[in-house]
């Protein structure tokens, strides 16, 4: 599934597609301590009086925050989104734990999301069983006798996520947004980014010795004699090194042209004959497929060269590596979950503590049974006048940005024409799905929690490709309902709202108006926003990938996009790292725009309402309290390894500069605050593309 607009997660587009996720270690208490405390839409108790908002306004907005909200030894960063997110988390967890309590009277549901979370809380039964469920994967790896033979089981590998060699999935067709289709994709590398193999500096290299140490120590935990499982780590290091060289890199992933190379089957084949790529569609699930999109080819020409070049014993240690990274390490013995962590989670995040279990199975159980789960927590937690506020409040932005491409002084009269008609083609989905999904096929069984999570993949992965060759169902939905995020996806032309992320104190009942359009609202305007930044305005209102702008306008916005570019490629992050202007622009670009948005329809708001702009409440004017809105969004703080992970993988910028980057963008700000021209958060020369 495609997410490229998320709000706050890591998506790096297509990459997402299949690869296995990564889940880390354990420990800490199994039980809430107590329900989280709800934040209200302006928290004076954050604000940093001392500071100036004119030269640091995320400081001023949220300084104090770290004071009573300091990151837990069980995060690698906290912060206001993390608190929606743990509340939420305290909630399914008390209906995870009346579900897992059993009884004849529970709903089919009621009994797939209890007995999920109940054989995921089972440590005993996990170590028992210990790598005995992985034994017949690991026999067929065991019995490769040629490479040949490594087809069926590439495909099958895909089914169960085990991300080796590459990546298969469906996408809808790029340039037919009515078709979906199948795609192969650059894969197989166990770093969370090509960069990580090459880059140079004390850091980098670091992160590469302790990585091939961490295969080591899995290969080690499964039994291998340690000096052969060092030796087999390195050949792996060398065999994924050789993947990467063939791989885009994040930026380049972006581009949606770069990505899009359909062509029949038999292409596929001259480009790597070393698979059998029909026998691998037939057995991966989609048997007559007959074109694909490959996203990359000179990877697949690559890939060939590699799988000629390595000896099967290679192979054969890369296939054990790539299996058990791909398993969520929650479902494995305590001793593997405990080195997945220590790599993943507290070497490249620098967490330094496993979250608690429980909370893991709640986040387990929601990933594999989502819209199970969702359909009670809406039936709690989103009451029909909440949707109903975020109904008009999405109507608001929409009109906002009708009026805002009329004002543009950039665009020509024929590309506003276009750009309206995509605007007005945009589908707004909000709080939960119109039609559940049905998992009545997912088997799940209480005392099986590997057999669980793995026939929750198969599950997934099944219903993903059985839509190859299907028409689009365009009400489906590509997150759950309790989850704390929005996205903007380009195919579909529509923005999604989880019931979970309109919560307080993003989206507060009790809050002003000011401070709601400041905290949803720019999530809401974020979104739409994606639709027109960088990646987004290169497909029309149907979800096509079309070039609907004259030549002119498309220099125009690209010279605006190129200011943000150096603007953001301007902030350091931590240490020496800067933010990465060109992978973080269409994220910037959307904050930008959308908090642009939400302030002409905040200003529409008042005015309907007669609310006196220059009146003070509580200290504040109603402006000021729409931009406090919008910077308390992003109180929190985030540990210097996660910052350098983010700033290397993530589309998005760190939460100090989505404040202070936009803000300096608003002279609607500087005015607010009484700032002054030239001041940091007031500059000259400001950005504005939308
Ligand atoms: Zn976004």
């Amino acid at each position: 599934m495609r997410k490229p607009g998320a709000f706050w997660a890591a998506t790096l587009a297509i990459a997402m597609l299949l690869p296995g996720s990564v889940v880390v270690g354990q420990m800490g208490a199994d039980s809430p301590e107590g329900k989280p405390p709800l934040l209200s839409g302006l928290d004076k108790r954050f604000i940093d009086a001392g500071a100036d908002p004119c030269i640091d306004f995320f400081k001023y907005a949220c300084g104090n925050f770290i004071k009573y909200y300091p990151i837990p030894k069980d995060r690698s960063g906290y912060g206001v989104g993390a608190m929606v997110n743990d509340r939420n988390e305290y909630i399914l967890h008390t209906m995870l734990e009346k579900a897992s309590a059993g009884g004849a009277d529970r709903t089919a549901n009621e009994q797939k999301i209890g007995d999920y979370y109940s054989s995921c809380m089972d440590v005993d039964a996990i170590n028992k069983k210990g790598l005995q469920p992985l034994q017949a994967d690991l026999n067929r790896i065991a019995a490769l006798k040629n490479k040949k033979e490594l087809t069926p089981l590439l495909a099958h590998f895909q089914l169960i996520n085990a991300n080796a060699f590459l990546g298969f999935g469906e996408q809808q067709d790029f340039k037919d947004a009515t078709k979906q289709i199948a795609l192969v994709d650059q894969g197989g590398m166990g770093l969370p980014e090509r960069d990580y193999y090459f880059r140079t500096g004390e850091a980098a290299e670091k992160t590469r010795k302790e990585y091939v140490q961490h295969i080591a120590n899995m290969l080690k935990l499964m039994g291998e004699p340690e000096a052969a499982a060092a030796s087999d780590a390195q050949k792996i290091m060398q065999l994924e090194t050789a993947l990467a060289k063939a791989s885009y890199d994040i930026v380049t992933q972006r581009d949606p042209n770069k990505v899009y190379h359909l062509m029949p089957v038999s292409d596929l084949q001259k480009l790597t004959p070393e698979i059998e790529w029909t026998k691998f569609l037939a057995d991966a699930g989609a048997p007559g497929t007959t074109e694909l999109n490959v996203t990359n080819p000179d990877f697949f020409k690559g890939l060939n060269e590699l799988l000629k070049s390595t000896d099967m014993e290679t192979i054969k240690a890369y296939l054990r590596w790539q299996l058990i990274n791909g398993v969520p390490s929650i479902s494995l013995p305590a001793a593997f979950d405990a080195e997945n962590f220590a790599f993943y989670a507290h070497k490249l995040r620098g967490q330094p503590e496993q979250r608690a279990r429980w909370k893991r199975c709640v986040q387990a159980t929601d990933g594999a049974l989502g819209e199970a789960l969702g359909q009670v927590y809406v039936a709690q937690e989103f009451s029909p006048a909440s949707k109903e506020a975020t109904v008009q409040m999405v109507k608001d932005i929409e009109t906002a940005m009708d009026e805002d491409i009329d004002t543009l002084d950039w665009m020509s009269a024929e590309t506003k024409v276009r750009a309206k008609a995509k605007l007005h083609a945009v589908a707004d989905k909000i709080g939960y799905p119109d039609h559940w999904r049905d998992y009545s096929k997912l088997r799940v069984e209480r005392d099986d929690a590997f057999g669980n999570a793995q026939r929750a993949v198969v599950f997934e992965n099944n219903r993903q490709i059985a839509k190859i060759g299907k028409p689009v169902d365009r009400g489906e939905w590509g997150m759950s309902p309790p989850t704390v995020d929005a996205y903007y996806n380009p195919s579909m032309n529509d923005i999604n709202f989880p019931a979970g992320i309109l919560q307080p104190p993003l989206w507060d009942p009790k809050a002003t108006d000011a401070e709601n359009y400041g905290h949803i609202g720019g999530v809401v305007g974020h979104e739409l926003t994606h639709g027109f930044d960088d990646e987004g305005r290169q497909f029309d209102g149907r979800g096509n990938l079309s070039d609907w702008w004259t030549a002119e306008d498309e220099k125009k916005f690209i010279e605006k996009a190129d200011c943000t570019v150096k603007e953001y490629g301007n902030f350091v992050a931590v240490d020496d790292v800067k933010v990465n202007g060109k992978l973080t622009l269409g994220e910037n670009t959307a904050d930008n725009g959308g908090l642009r948005l939400a302030f002409m329809a905040f200003l529409e708001d008042a005015k309907r309402k007669n609310i006196d702009l220059s009146e003070k409440q509580d200290g504040y004017t109603p402006i000021q309290q729409f931009f406090l809105g919008h910077g308390q969004t992003w109180c929190g703080d985030t540990r210097p390894e996660q910052l350098r992970t983010q700033v290397q993988t993530d589309p998005h910028s760190p939460r100090q500069f989505r404040v202070n980057g936009v803000v300096q963008n608003m002279p609607e700000f500087g005015k607010a605050f009484g700032c002054k021209p030239g001041q940091p958060m007031m500059p000259v020369n400001a950005c504005r593309v939308w």
